[in-house]
């Protein structure tokens, strides 16, 4: 993946610059589908207006979507409002239907996403129907970047002209206080190896809920995210799917035009002395490490020789605890300096393996 254009508008919506999509999580009746466009439009707060005609539910009997027939009243939405429309294609014949009434940008959504089979056919499908439409590929349901960028990998090879990325976190059991956790370092990473791939932000399936909306979007942007997708109902408590994340037209206004778009880029000179502390404690840092790994690896030596075991657990569960503890002293976060210790343990571990086999 090289090349991207910047397909998607960034100008028509409350946010300059930075795309939003909005609209319901379904489309249910022609009505709301249109009165919902019509709201979102009349101020000026999308760029796209999004709709889902076929929805993946997790369990069976719940509301699955109208199907085909929906596909014509957001063709009707995008007539009477001027907005391109959107909705998510899940198999080959939801992209021949919605190619059929000219959907201007499609997207795959995160269960189809984790699986390399569907992607294919899709991307197949979607470059042979339709091409030039813009293609916006959700993160898969488990925190698997590479997967991720497989499935853009395939849209591309398949000949998908215009691509995308939306962040709408991870599925992670019982996760808390998120419906998915947002593990914000993946969409990070994707953005520092693809820089000029658009790369928007859900909060609502992220959050879960209408109350984090707000926080999450600003987060995205003060992150760089090139945009947000966000879920728009005229009557949030009557919807047939995510009631509880999506917000009233009159509150999604409210809430874009709280948002701050942080454009200054020019670092003063504060920023700049305080970035090259960082820079200096980042390069002893680095030789801390490398010497803590050499120690580790003499340490390694002697185990090889005593024949003892590579790992004794108590003394690594004793030194845990009274580091984190002296950690959480100093202000760190716990979780963070435990994955921390954890992580270059298990990369002491994995060079002392190395020696006592040989
Ligand atoms: C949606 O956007 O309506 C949707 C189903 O999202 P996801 O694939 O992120 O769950
Ligand atoms: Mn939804």
């Amino acid at each position: 993946m090289h090349k991207y254009t910047h397909i998607l508008p960034a100008d028509a919506g409350l946010l300059t610059g930075r795309t939003i999509m909005a609209g319901p999580c379904s489309a249910e009746s022609r009505e709301q589908v249109l009165t919902t466009a019509e709201q979102i439009a009349r101020r000026g707060m999308a760029d796209i207006y999004r709709a889902g005609v076929w929805k993946p539910r997790t369990h069976p009997g719940c509301f699955e979507g109208i199907g085909v027939p929906a596909l014509e009243w957001l063709a009707e939405a995008r007539i009477v409002t001027g907005l391109p429309v959107a909705t998510e294609v899940a198999v080959p014949g939801h992209v021949a239907a919605a190619a059929e009434v000219g959907i201007d940008v499609l997207w795959i959504g995160a269960r189809t996403c984790a699986n390399p089979f569907a992607v294919q056919e899709l991307a197949d499908a979607i470059a042979s129907y339709c091409p030039q439409t813009p293609v916006l590929v959700k993160n898969p349901v488990s925190p698997d970047l590479e997967l991720w960028i497989g499935a853009l990998q395939r849209l591309q090879r398949a000949g998908v002209a215009h691509l995308g990325a939306i962040h709408r976190g991870f599925s992670v059991y019982k996760s808390a206080p998120y419906r998915n956790a947002p593990i914000w370092q993946l969409p990070l990473e994707l953005h520092r190896r693809f820089p000029s791939l658009p790369l928007l932000h859900d909060p609502s399936h992220t959050g879960g809920s209408r109350d984090h909306i707000a926080v999450l979007s600003q987060q995205a942007l003060d992150m760089g995210f090139t945009g947000l997708m966000i879920e728009c109902h005229t009557d949030p408590s009557s919807a047939l799917s995510d009631g509880g994340q999506q917000l009233t037209p009159d509150s999604l206004f409210n809430m874009l035009s709280a948002l701050k778009v942080r454009s200054g880029d020019v670092p003063d000179r504060i920023l700049q002395g305080l970035r090259g502390q960082i820079d200096d404690i980042d390069n002893q840092l680095l030789g801390l490490l490398a010497r803590r790994m050499e120690l580790s690896d003499s340490i390694g030596e002697c185990k090889r020789r005593a024949d003892m075991p590579v790992v004794q657990t108590e003394r690594y569960s004793r030194l845990l605890t009274s580091l984190v503890g002296r950690g959480v002293e100093l202000g760190l976060d716990e979780a963070f300096l435990a994955g921390l210790l954890e992580r270059i343990h298990a990369e002491s571990v994995r060079r002392q393996l190395e020696i006592v086999s040989h």
